[in-house]
């Protein structure tokens, strides 16, 4: 039978010794989309995610060998018949979840090949993953830019590091009348080829916003900035705040003043820590003062920087005011 392979039991990795009695048929990638994830020392694919083809070697092997990578691949990996780009039909392994151990160190890898030691560059290749109320929703209509009064909104991912429990999200699909969750997070070229194809100088701003973090996709949203920018166009982003902590070896402020990102919008929301974790539950430890920080770098960078909070019982909003000004950010109460 063939068995296809990505990870480390390919010809350079680092449990190929396990595939001796293997022989080797081809280089090839899947027919379909899946989601190559980078787990650190290995990677695993999610069967849901639809991102890219999948790269990889067949082999053919017998039930003996089946039985002992079963068991090397262990309870966190499940096996599927998988038809290859090139007609052969394989066994593959699929993660049945990511780890929860492991949540925070994994990564999406966009390209759909794997190496030993995936080098992350600072455009962030690598994205991280984050997990918001429905990750990729099947079935809505994909609205990836959307004008409302003279901007136009950017929705480029609905992975969000935070659980706001007034999150527009759990309360309604729409916004504006556009329903905002993705069946797939547009590619780079998805939003260039959209936004060629408007009238971009008739907006005031252009923002980053929609039903996720844009931050999540750093990489996505400094190469659309700069080629906005380039254009001589306003960008603003719209953000929890949390992009050092999702983007931990990137320098995101200086990766966006970079970029030409005029201003940032930064969601405040509590006027203590403690009242922010329980508002908005954010994935990391220390994403209040992540936040805070963010802001202040912003600021000192020269991009133009507002707090907003949500009119919500518990929020002090004049406390949060006086956070903004000391700061030297203007505030919104929305
Ligand atoms: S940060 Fe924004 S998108 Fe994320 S959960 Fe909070 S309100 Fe929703």
């Amino acid at each position: 039978m063939y068995l296809f392979v990505y990870g480390t039991l390919k010809r350079e990795g680092v449990s190929h010794q396990l595939m001796e009695s293997a022989t080797f048929v081809c280089k090839t990638r899947t027919s379909q989309k899946y989601g190559l994830i980078d787990l650190g020392p290995f990677p695993g694919v999610l069967y849901d995610l639809r991102i890219s083809l999948i790269t990889g070697e067949i082999y053919n092997i017998n039930t003996e060998l089946l039985c002992k990578l079963d068991d090397h691949e262990g309870e966190w990996y499940f096996r599927s018949e998988v038809e290859m780009e090139n007609g052969i039909t394989a066994q593959m392994y699929f993660l049945k979840d990511i780890p929860s151990s492991m949540k925070n160190r994994s990564f999406v890898i966009p390209s759909g090949t794997w190496e030993d030691e995936m080098g992350e560059n600072t455009r962030g290749v690598k994205e991280r993953i984050l997990y918001g109320k429905n990750d990729l929703a099947q079935g809505h209509k994909d609205t990836i830019a959307y004008e409302v009064h003279s901007n136009l909104y950017l929705n480029i991912t609905n992975r969000c590091s935070a659980r706001c429990t007034f999150c527009i999200r759990d309360i309604s699909d729409v916004v504006y009348g556009y329903d905002l969750w993705l069946s797939r997070e547009p590619t780079l070229e998805d939003m260039i080829s959209h936004l060629s194809e408007l009238d971009l100088d008739k907006y005031k701003e252009i923002v980053f916003t929609g039903f996720g973090e844009p931050t999540a996709r750093l990489s996505v949203l400094l190469r659309i900035t700069a080629w906005l920018h380039e254009q001589g166009i306003k960008v603003r982003l719209d953000t929890n705040g949390h992009a050092a902590l999702i983007n931990p070896d990137i320098d995101v402020v200086k990766e966006l003043k970079q970029a030409g990102m005029a201003a940032v919008s930064v969601s405040l929301n509590a006027q203590t820590e403690e009242l922010y974790e329980k508002l908005c539950r954010p994935v990391f430890s220390g994403s209040y003062q992540a936040m805070l920080t963010f802001a202040r770098q912003c600021i000192a960078a020269g991009i133009s920087t507002r707090m907003t909070v949500v009119k919500v019982p518990e929020i002090d909003i004049d406390a949060c005011k006086k956070i903004a000004k000391d700061m030297g950010a203007s505030f919104f109460a929305r």
